[in-house]
């Protein structure tokens, strides 16, 4: 992990440093796994799809955090959006499976905000997702007590909820009235997505800081 900086995560407008504020206190969520990540983007707090879709973090240098890396992490990020209790189990194949869904959901968030056609294989993602959700017990039966009723194994079943979970969200943001303010964060190496206010295109203060200071840079460097 990159040590924070901690003038990165003021509030907007980026302040001059003056001993005043640098004791501001740094804005962060308290994640275990994403000491580096910065605050949810706009939006991201009302629709989860948002934040599933923004759950892998490209930071400047390389750096990839995926929150959805391991299954540890996969399982602590769908507790906390309260998809799943802290113990369900999740395997590898889940957390494969969620970042499978993660990626076709960040391909029609794409086109949306390129107003070109939705890739068909994510179109079909998310809609196998929707109707996958676990909501009947299946009837079985057994040789000696005869039929029953139960459903599927916990860790499937809560998987599945999940996922259909996610894509009826991302669903509702494409067809609602938020879609027109999706966008994608303007300051590069950054691949999340947010809600735009105004004229605001970063997902985050850090990302402003970044994209003006680049943009000083090449005026610096144009004008030498
Ligand atoms: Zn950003």
């Amino acid at each position: 992990m990159q040590p924070i900086a901690a003038t990165a995560s003021g509030p907007e407008p980026a302040q001059p440093l003056t001993p005043g504020n640098m004791a501001q206190p740094v804005l962060e969520p308290a994640r275990d796994t994403a000491d580096a990540a910065p605050e949810p983007a706009p939006g991201a707090d009302v629709y989860l799809a948002l934040d599933f879709a923004n759950s892998a973090l490209a930071l400047p240098g390389g750096h990839v955090i995926d929150l959805l890396g391991t299954p540890d992490s996969a399982n602590q990020w769908l507790t906390m959006h309260g998809l799943a209790p802290d113990d369900a189990g999740i395997r590898e194949m889940c957390a494969a499976q969620l970042r499978s869904l993660r990626e076709q959901i960040r391909a029609l968030l794409a086109a949306r905000v390129e107003g070109v056609p939705a890739p068909p294989t994510a179109l079909a993602a998310v809609n196998d997702a929707l109707v996958r959700s676990p909501a009947i017990a299946l009837l079985h039966w057994d040789r000696s007590t005869g039929p029953y009723r139960a459903t599927p194994h916990p860790t499937t079943q809560i998987l599945e909820h999940a996922l259909a979970a996610l894509a009826e969200n991302a669903a509702e943001l494409l067809t609602g009235p938020d879609a027109d303010r999706l966008t994608a964060c303007g300051s590069p190496p950054c691949t999340r997505y947010l809600l735009r206010h105004g004229r605001r295109q970063w997902c985050s203060t850090r990302c402003g800081d970044r994209a003006r200071a680049a943009r000083a840079y090449a005026r610096r460097t144009q004008q030498a």
